[in-house]
């Protein structure tokens, strides 16, 4: 199948982004699907055209590559490379989360901070977009190994951040632990308490409640407004939600709340398919507190099936929610969702659907809520996070999830309502690219050539 075609406008400034950025395939992608949607853009506001605002959102304003060497338990010196990729600052300081996983490279690190740019402006909180990370593998590692490659990450990274700067926080591979270290590590540098460095810290020290449910709640959020729009709701319907890690648990805990059942996780392994329903409480046990691999869940559950290797999308569904990963529903898992009845797709991960999957998606005209604006949730509750350290406040968990729920409520009526103005009802991807580029766009013409 072959991919939609780009306006006239905007294909000489794809050509560009292939020249300049040899080789890195997930950025082309993820610059490709924004580009798809904006050549009406530039119809209406030829302002756009004219301060080649495309151009220089398609640009990092800043890349910073380091060495990253560490020493694990074996005394064996070890060397990573580590990144942060300062991608637009024109709503805020830049703002995303660090990946600790060996697929890790720069092509990664940019279309997670492009991506960022659009899901933070749909957010309407006053952050920019950047990403960073590494290409460590923290599988296996002990808590020590862990805590010195945290350590000397930040040895590079505190002089390119800070709270009106820049403000990393967690991404696949880094978690609370990760932040906790990185945090402390910022601090006895900088000799400074600066809580608005980092989000996704620990509650004791600043973290914001609801952070770690954030993403997953949210996602869940926009997946229910997507299905209230259709005259839907969560109630009674089979789910599948990919992976097993943060996303995925608190997406499984929301459905729940809402009245669907999940009958299905996975992890880079294998899936666990569960016909009655997840053993929540289980998957937390196994995957927050022992750090095991989801196979043991079968361990616990006789009635339950691990399917080594096995595709989780082949799995019958009336929702699916991609958790994992980039990529990880390809063209022909987007036909047998369809085929099997699939009405609602939420992704929780970033740019889970290749293109050709997205394609099946909008023609079978199902709900399809694409990552930028379905799993918002999480940085938005970072920015909340970065609000209550700025007045030294702390929010209740009630007080602050409402406010989640507003955020993904508006992020799903923006984005309804752009696709309608733009011809495409129903299409939340045009939505999404459409209503997070306007925004970044105007402020940068307010800006001046910068
Ligand atoms: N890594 C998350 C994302 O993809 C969260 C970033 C943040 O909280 O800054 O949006």
């Amino acid at each position: 199948m072959s991919p939609q075609l780009l306006d006239d406008k905007v294909e000489p400034i794809y050509q560009e982004v292939l020249r300049r950025n040899p080789g890195e395939v997930e950025f082309h992608q993820a610059v490709r699907e924004v580009l798809e949607s904006l050549g009406p853009v530039l119809v209406k506001h030829p302002e756009y055209k004219e301060r080649k605002i495309i151009e220089r959102i398609c640009e990092p304003e800043r890349q910073i590559i380091f060495r990253v060497p560490w020493q694990d338990d074996k005394g064996q010196v070890q060397i990573n490379r580590g990144f942060r990729v300062e991608f637009n600052s024109a709503l805020g300081p830049y703002k995303g989360g660090l990946r600790f996983h060996p697929s890790v490279y720069l092509g990664i690190i940019k279309f997670l901070g492009f991506e960022q740019i659009f899901k933070n402006s749909l957010t309407g909180m006053p952050i920019g977009g950047g990403k960073g990370g590494s290409d460590f593998d923290p599988k296996g590692r002990s808590d020590d190994e862990i805590m010195r490659f945290c350590q000397s990450f930040m040895t590079e990274l505190y002089r390119h951040i800070g709270e009106h700067t820049d403000v990393p926080a967690g991404d696949i591979g880094v978690g609370g632990r990760e932040i906790g270290y990185m945090f402390g590590q910022y601090k006895r540098i900088t000799n400074r308490y600066e809580a608005g460095v980092l989000t996704g810290k620990g509650l004791h020290y600043g973290g914001s409640l609801v952070r770690t449910e954030a993403t997953g709640y949210g996602a869940t959020f926009f997946v229910h407004e997507m299905l209230k729009a259709k005259g839907q709701s969560f109630d009674g319907k089979i789910c599948t939600v990919s992976g097993s890690g943060n996303v995925a648990i608190y997406t499984i805990e929301k459905i729940r709340e809402l009245g669907g059942k999940c009958v299905a996780c996975s992890d880079s392994n294998g899936v666990i398919y569960h016909e009655k329903g997840l053993d929540l409480d289980l998957i937390k046990q196994l995957k927050e507190v022992e750090r095991r691999r989801i196979k043991d869940y079968v361990d616990y559950h006789k009635d339950a099936k691990y399917i080594n290797n096995g595709n989780i999308w082949e799995i019958p569904c009336q929702v699916a929610m991609p958790s994992a990963t980039q990529n990880e529903i390809n063209g022909k898992d987007a036909q047998t969702l369809v085929k099997n009845g699939c009405i609602a797709v939420g992704e929780g991960a970033n740019m889970p659907t290749t293109p050709e999957g997205v394609k099946v998606f909008l023609e079978a005209k199902i709900a399809y809520g694409p990552g930028k604006a379905a799993n918002a949730g999480g940085v938005a509750t970072s920015a909340l996070e970065m609000q209550q350290n700025a007045c030294r406040d702390s929010w209740t968990f009630d007080y602050t999830e409402k406010k989640l729920e507003e955020i993904m409520i508006n992020i799903h009526s923006l984005c309804y309502e752009i696709a309608d103005e733009y011809g495409c009802p129903g299409n939340y991807v045009v939505g999404a690219n459409i209503g997070g580029f306007i925004k970044v766009a105007n402020a940068m013409v307010a800006h001046g050539l910068i």
